[in-house]
């Protein structure tokens, strides 16, 4: 599944291969692809034809592109959505979704999802914001992220820090695997208690999550060599850099012990037992005083 990384890397290859470019025509090829977009197929390719994308943008794992009109299209891509450049009379993908072509007869933009849990949508007057996304926090490599507002809204919340990392309404872009590198670099284990953590360890925490988060852009931001914007969740990170996420067993890379794996919510939760230690008490089974 792409998290940020991957979704900042998607958008760095559409800057480059479509901003500026004006749409001469949208197929769907298939209507869940823009499920989102009530008034139908028709309608959202009326609406895009002949208009030209300004730019492209992206909060969390969203991408949304502004165009002329002030209205926007967003993007997401689910589980395995891709954005592909292609030329013309490049055969179709199997799971094509939307062909999206150009007045300048360059390459043209396909939308290809296998499980089709992504997909496209038109924001009307969502050029700036687009009200769909207005509810997810920025993500810590925007500028605009306010370090401070992050710390004390985690350490009010009374969850364990895994969710808290997880919940896009304090802090976005952070999936399950950056979760627990960033985690492990802190030595701090998922279900310790927001509430029980100090302002630095919080700090801390954040700076790793950007450390993770920057390495893994680093090593997925060479994938635009060729014609092809392809992300499929999998960018040279997941090869090389994890210390913990499918490690179960394995050494630990600072202490030697096998890497434990726990079940949290339907997904894995991986850890080292010896750097990262249950809490005593974890946020959901606490007793809690009220007044
Ligand atoms: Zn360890």
């Amino acid at each position: 599944m792409p998290e940020l990384p991957e979704v900042e890397t998607v958008r760095q290859g559409l800057a480059e291969w479509v901003r500026g470019r004006r749409i001469a025509a949208v197929e769907v090829h298939h209507p869940r692809a823009i499920r989102r977009h009530l008034p139908g197929s028709d309608h959202f390719s009326g609406a895009l034809a002949g208009r030209t994308i300004v730019d492209i943008c992206r909060r969390g794992k969203y991408l949304w592109l502004p165009l002329d009109s002030g209205d926007a299209i967003i993007g997401h891509l689910g589980m395995s959505g891709q954005f592909v450049m292609q030329p013309h009379d490049a055969p179709d993908e199997t799971h094509l979704r939307v062909r999206f072509t150009f007045d300048d007869g360059g390459p043209e933009l396909r939308f290809v999802d296998q499980r089709t849990f992504g997909g496209v949508s038109l924001s009307e007057g969502g050029a700036v914001l687009p009200d769909e996304i207005a509810h997810i926090a920025r993500d810590p490599m925007d500028p605009s992220f306010v370090d401070e507002q992050f710390v004390a809204a985690v350490r009010r919340k009374r969850t364990d820090i895994k969710r808290a990392l997880l919940d896009q309404s304090l802090i976005s872009g952070v999936g399950n695997i950056y979760a627990d590198e960033a985690l492990w670099r802190s030595m701090l284990h998922g279900t310790r208690p927001t509430d029980a953590l100090t302002r630095p360890a919080v700090r801390r925490l954040l700076g790793h999550i950007r450390e993770v988060l920057g390495e893994a852009l680093r090593a997925g931001g060479t994938s635009f060599d060729s014609l092809y914007v392809n992300v499929n969740g999998e960018s040279g990170y997941f090869d090389r850099e994890l210390h913990v996420y499918g490690r179960e067993g394995e050494p630990c890379h600072r202490c030697g012990r096998p890497i434990r794996r726990e079940a949290f919510m339907n997904r894995s939760s991986y850890s080292c037992p010896k750097c990262q230690p249950r809490p005593r008490r974890s946020a959901a089974l606490a007793p809690r005083v009220q007044g």
